[in-house]
């Protein structure tokens, strides 16, 4: 008799497990399977308390500002961008900032805003509530940084009359950075760019719930699998306060995600640095400016990364793409299946109580 249950499990695993990997859409069932990596490469929270006078500026390096541990990053950080390709001119070394602070921010903007850069006068400042809170991250900061040293390196990461071209692209080329330092050894950068991978995938995750009317299942799904308590009442208070931010995720997150890495992923066409109406219609191929290569990002996501999204996107890279018939055969077949086996063990156990 327990053989019997012991089998009838087996099968019911089987046929749940066919059920889930052909019913359910592979772009949130990839997308999700990636985000639960993502965090476990997060890990620990690096905390670290940069100095921070209040005093007036001083110099450092020729740069004017109110942190040596800033400008460390700065120096750091600038020859990366030329690594990874991120420097358009190729005789040029790279741009440094002639000032750079932690600054205060205020209102709303104060929670808001990571940092800013202001390329004509080559300044860049980072918001200093993330470095007087209670736990500040050095992987959010330097993300940050990344982020507003490449705003000042030339156009193709600025043009003003183009906010969501120039954000998206900074953001995929801040990703495509971090792996680069990540890769070079540096935990910080490693934590800040699976943090981007995280976020970039789970936005993947809501946006095709919402298509599928399912959008009220994100919330609880977040907190079972990525929240504690208290980050899913901070995630309530966030969104009671400055509600869902759709224009934020879409230049910093979905577009950077789904319209520059991924595509440049999967056809192995790096990150294309263009002019705007070209970043709004990247399938449209040839007046491009210049390519960042992503090949650290498809290093640090390895061969399985690579296979969930190329799973998950089956077009990107393959325009004759159908999918197979099998596929609905075999979600048709394990929910048959799973229907019929749970029958079956209902029909057991009532035998079983009733001739007790
Ligand atoms: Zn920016």
């Amino acid at each position: 008799m327990k053989k019997i249950f012991l089998v009838l499990g087996l099968l019911l695993v089987l046929a749940g497990a066919l059920f889930v990997n052909f019913s359910f859409d592979p772009v949130v069932r990839n997308n999700l399977v990636l985000a639960i990596r993502a965090r476990l490469e997060v890990g620990e929270k690096i905390v670290f308390v940069p100095d921070y006078s209040r005093d007036a500026p001083f110099q450092q390096w020729g740069i004017t500002t109110n942190s040596v541990w800033l400008v460390d990053q700065v120096r750091q950080i600038v020859p990366y961008l030329k690594r990874e390709g991120a420097i358009a001119d190729a005789a040029s070394v790279g741009i440094y900032p002639g000032q750079a602070y932690f600054s205060p921010y205020i209102g709303y903007r104060s929670f808001q805003v990571g940092g800013s850069s202001y390329p004509p006068e080559d300044l860049v400042f980072i918001n200093e509530r993330y470095i007087l809170r209670d736990d500040p991250s050095q992987a959010t900061v330097v993300g940050i940084l990344v982020h507003e040293l490449l705003h000042i390196q030339d156009q193709f990461f600025f043009q003003p009359d183009d906010i969501l071209a120039t954000e998206s692209v900074t953001s995929a080329a801040t990703t495509e950075v971090l792996a680069g330092m990540c890769r070079a050894g540096r935990k910080d950068a490693c934590q800040a760019f699976w943090s981007d991978i995280e976020v970039m995938s789970l936005s993947a995750v809501e946006a095709r719930l919402s298509i599928h009317k399912l959008g009220w299942i994100f919330d609880p799904l977040m907190d079972l699998l990525f929240r504690t308590q208290d980050q899913s009442a901070r995630a309530e208070k966030w969104e009671q306060d400055f509600g869902s931010q759709e224009d934020v995720v879409t230049k910093y997150v979905s577009v950077p995600w789904n319209q520059l890495l991924i595509p440049g992923l999967l056809n192995h066409s790096g990150l294309r640095v263009s002019s705007p109406e070209h970043i709004a219609e990247p399938w449209r191929m040839g007046d491009f400016r210049f390519v960042m290569p992503l090949d650290d990002t498809e290093f640090l996501l390895g061969e399985s990364g690579i296979w969930l999204l190329r799973n998950a996107y089956p077009r990107v890279g393959n325009p004759d793409y159908k999918p197979a018939d099998w596929k609905l055969i075999g979600s048709v077949a394990g929910g048959i299946l799973l229907i019929l086996l749970i029958f079956t063990l209902g029909v057991f156990m009532g035998r079983k109580i009733l001739l007790r």
